[in-house]
C-alpha cells in the first residue's frame, strides 16, 4: 500500500539522529561512543529509583516542581527560571520552538552537535552554521552573523564533538556583543569536566543578560543518561515560554527522584568526575606519547580529526571490540570509560598510528 498523507518538506529533509554504536555481539565491548558515564548509578540513586518505581501508575509532578525548587535552591535563583524536561536536548527544542518560526534562523558553530540542525529543521527555522576555527567555536564570527532574522544563537562549551570549552571571558565579551533580543542558549552539557581555569557555568551570567538561556543535564556527570532529565536557567519570561511548548509531564517519577537523589548525593559524584577528568590527563599525555596532537579536551571525550581515515578508523576500533563515535570524513569521538576501556582505547589509538595519515 502506497502512503499518501502529505509529510511537511522540512520535517523529510531532517538528517536522522545517529545514536553512538551499541555492542554488535557477545562479549565485553568498550562503549566509548556515546560519552555516558562509565560509572554504575549509586545505590542511593538506585534506592530511589526502585521506590519510585512502586508509584508509576500515578503521574509525575507536572512541571517538576520539587526537582525545580531544590535546583533553583543549590544555583540561589527564582524557581521560576527553571525549565525542566526529558533531557536537555528536549528543553533546547523547545525553546528554538518558541523562539523561530519558518524564516527565522538559528546561529550555531558546525561541527557541534548534531541535535541542532534536527531541532531547528523541525521548528522550521534555517540553520546558519559557522565552521569552527581550530576545533573552537568563532564567536566573532557567530555574532557577526546575526540578521534581522536570527532569533538564536546556540553556543555549545564544551563543544561535543570537539572537545573544547569557550573562557568565562569570551562568553561575557560575546554577550556583550549579540543583541538582547537574540536568545544565546548555551549547551552546558559537559561543563562539569571543565578544569580550566577561566571555564565555568554560565548561569551566574542570567542575571545581567536576560537573552541568555543555560541548558544543563543529569545524564553525562550525573550519570542518569538512561533516565532522561535535563533543564534550562533563563529569565523567568523566556523559562515561561519555554514551559508552555514542553511536553506535559515530561520527567516521570522514576526520573525525577533519581535527580533529586543524585543532587544529594552531589559530592559522591563530583569526586567521579574528578576522577575522570584526573584520567583524562593521564590519557592525554598517554596519546601525546604516542604522538598525537589533539584539541585540548575540556570534556569526558577526545576528538580525533582523522578526515578521510574516520571510517576506517572506527571500524578498527570494533575490530578491538572498542565502540567509538565516527563523523564520516570528519574525525572520531572516544569517551573516556574505566580502567578497562581505557586500555583498550589506548591499544586502538596506537593502531590507529599506522592506519592514519598524520
Ligand atoms: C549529551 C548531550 C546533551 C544531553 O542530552 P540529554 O538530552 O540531556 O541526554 C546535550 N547537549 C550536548 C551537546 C550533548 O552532547
Amino acid at each position: 500500500m502506497c502512503m499518501r498523507v502529505p509529510i511537511r518538506e522540512s520535517i523529510r529533509s531532517l538528517p536522522p539522529y545517529l545514536a553512538g554504536a551499541r555492542p554488535p555481539g557477545e562479549g565485553r565491548y568498550a562503549r566509548l561512543a556515546s560519552n555516558e558515564n562509565p560509572f554504575p548509578p549509586l545505590p542511593s540513586v538506585q534506592a530511589a529509583i526502585s521506590s519510585a518505581a512502586g508509584r508509576i501508575n500515578r503521574y509525575p509532578e507536572l512541571l517538576s516542581s520539587t526537582l525545580c525548587d531544590e535546583l533553583a535552591a543549590r544555583h540561589r535563583i527564582d524557581p521560576a527560571q527553571i525549565v525542566a524536561g526529558t533531557g536537555s536536548v528536549a528543553v533546547l527544542a523547545h525553546a528554538v520552538t518558541a523562539l523561530a518560526a519558518p524564516g527565522d534562523e538559528v546561529i550555531y558553530a558546525w561541527r557541534s552537535f548534531e541535535s541542532y540542525p534536527i531541532v531547528c529543521g523541525v521548528a522550521g527555522a534555517t540553520s546558519v552554521r559557522v565552521p569552527l576555527i581550530d576545533h573552537r567555536h568563532d564567536l566573532t564570527a557567530m555574532a557577526a552573523a546575526i540578521t534581522e532574522r536570527t532569533r538564536a544563537v546556540i553556543v555549545c562549551s564544551p563543544n561535543n564533538p570537539t572537545s573544547t570549552a569557550i573562557t568565562r571571558t569570551e562568553l561575557a565579551g560575546f554577550l556583550t556583543t549579540v543583541p538582547d533580543t537574540v536568545a544565546v542558549l548555551l549547551d552546558e552539557a559537559y561543563i562539569e569536566f571543565c578544569d580550566h581555569p577561566d571555564i565555568c557555568s554560565g548561569i551566574d551570567l542570567v542575571a545581567t543578560f536576560p537573552n541568555l538561556v543555560v541548558l544543563r543535564t543529569f545524564s553525562k556527570a550525573y550519570g542518569l543518561a538512561g533516565l532522561r532529565v535535563g533543564y534550562s536557567v533563563s529569565h523567568p519570561d523566556l523559562a515561561s515560554a519555554i514551559r508552555s511548548v514542553s511536553t506535559p509531564f515530561g520527567v516521570n517519577e522514576v526520573a525525577a527522584q533519581a535527580a533529586l537523589a543524585s543532587l544529594t548525593a552531589e559530592a559522591e559524584l563530583l569526586a567521579r568526575v574528578e576522577e575522570l577528568v584526573a584520567t583524562r590527563a593521564e590519557l592525554a599525555a598517554a596519546l601525546a606519547e604516542q604522538g598525537w596532537d589533539l584539541p585540548a579536551s575540556q570534556a569526558n571525550f577526545f576528538w580525533f580529526p582523522l578526515g578521510d581515515a574516520t571510517m576506517a578508523a572506527a571500524e578498527l576500533a570494533v575490530d578491538h571490540q572498542v565502540l567509538v563515535r565516527p563523523f564520516a570524513g570528519e574525525g572520531v569521538r572516544v569517551s573516556i570509560g574505566d580502567a578497562t576501556d581505557n586500555a583498550a582505547l589506548l591499544a586502538v589509538t596506537a593502531a590507529w598510528r599506522d592506519v592514519v595519515a598524520r
